[in-house]
């Protein structure tokens, strides 16, 4: 399967919206509110909208205030809603679709969303999931090796360093004796002592760091190119470590090539989506209405789709 997400605008406009200073949810009669507004207000606390994340948006809208004020791809901001398609990246039939607000933790959240029910309703379960870097963060990569999907997507990996120096991929990994090996063979623990209290060890949560010993660093030839700001190397080792890592050496191979060709067609469904059934802008307000709009234009791709798969049986004329 393949997921990924678009921005569809929202059927509001800036005339009529609030700057964040000045917008108070509180001060809202529910009783007097019209439908999306309370919509707006039953979704406050949805890890798909309100509580996707405390930042807020620059400007809420009057008419649909459950929409996000963003820019897509460095252009003009507005208002606007993220649809998610989940894929059968075989055939390129949308499996599942789930509206968000449109912020990438709303976004990237509604994986688990998605392929439970899909599990619920189809008893489907994908051997992989293909996605773009978003997705490539190490508890979205720990959630789907826990359930033995194989995840073919880009580690979202923020341990790179612009000096020049070596970054964490350059050390290699010791499972077996937890610890790290430094291109000039030398180890990097976390501990170096056996404790007696056992609560000083290892817990085994959170992120781990380990160390270089100093006085093997400072004689080091190659100290300039790892830790020329430091008396000797560390390198943080995430919870999820080990999910990034299955991730990483999933992009080695030429199934993840495949992936990343297969990954278009859910960007194609997009494109047909918003060009040729011009759902460019939404009709309806409020969460329901844009998940409405949106389930039934992936029946109307489905439909297409499906046709092609399984086209009618020509009719023979009789003489
Ligand atoms: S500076 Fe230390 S950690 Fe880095 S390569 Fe040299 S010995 Fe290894």
């Amino acid at each position: 399967m393949a997921i990924d997400a678009s921005l569809i605008e929202a059927d509001a406009n800036k005339q009529n919206s609030t700057p964040k200073e000045e917008w108070d949810a509180s001060s809202i009669d529910p009783t007097a509110a019209p439908r999306a507004v309370r919509e707006f207000l039953d979704t406050l606390d949805e890890a798909a909208f309100g509580a996707a994340s405390e930042v807020q948006p620059k400007f809420t809208s009057h008419s649909d205030p459950a929409s996000q004020w963003t820019a897509a791809r460095k252009g003009p901001a507005f208002f606007n809603y993220s649809d998610i398609y989940l894929i059968d990246a075989d055939h390129g039939v949308i499996v599942d679709v789930e509206v968000t607000r449109s912020i990438r933790q709303a976004e990237v959240g509604s994986t688990k969303t998605m392929l439970k029910r899909v599990k619920a309703r189809f008893d489907l379960h994908p051997e992989r999931l293909i996605a773009d870097t978003a997705y490539g963060t190490g508890p979205m990569l720990g959630w789907l090796v826990d359930r033995k999907i194989a995840p073919h997507i880009p580690v979202f990996d923020k341990s790179g360093r612009n000096d020049g120096t070596w970054t964490r991929a350059d050390f290699e990994w010791d499972a077996k004796n937890d610890q790290y090996i430094c291109p000039e063979g030398h180890a990097l623990k976390q501990f170096r002592r056996n404790y007696s209290d056992p609560n000083r060890g290892s817990t085994g949560k959170g992120t781990a760091r380990y160390r270089a010993l100093k006085e093997i660093c400072q004689t080091c030839p190659s100290k300039a190119k790892c830790c020329p700001n430091a008396d000797a190397r560390k390198i943080s080792r995430e919870e999820t470590e080990d999910a990034r890592q299955v991730a990483s050496d999933i992009a080695n191979t030429r199934h993840y090539d495949i992936s990343m060709k297969l990954r278009k067609k859910v960007e194609m469904l997009f494109a047909h989506l918003k060009r040729i059934l011009r759902l460019g802008r939404l009709r309806l307000l409020g969460p329901c209405g844009a998940n409405d709009e949106f389930l039934l234009a992936a029946t109307a791709q489905n439909l297409r789709k499906l046709e092609k798969i399984f086209p009618a049986p020509r009719q023979t004329r009789k003489a």
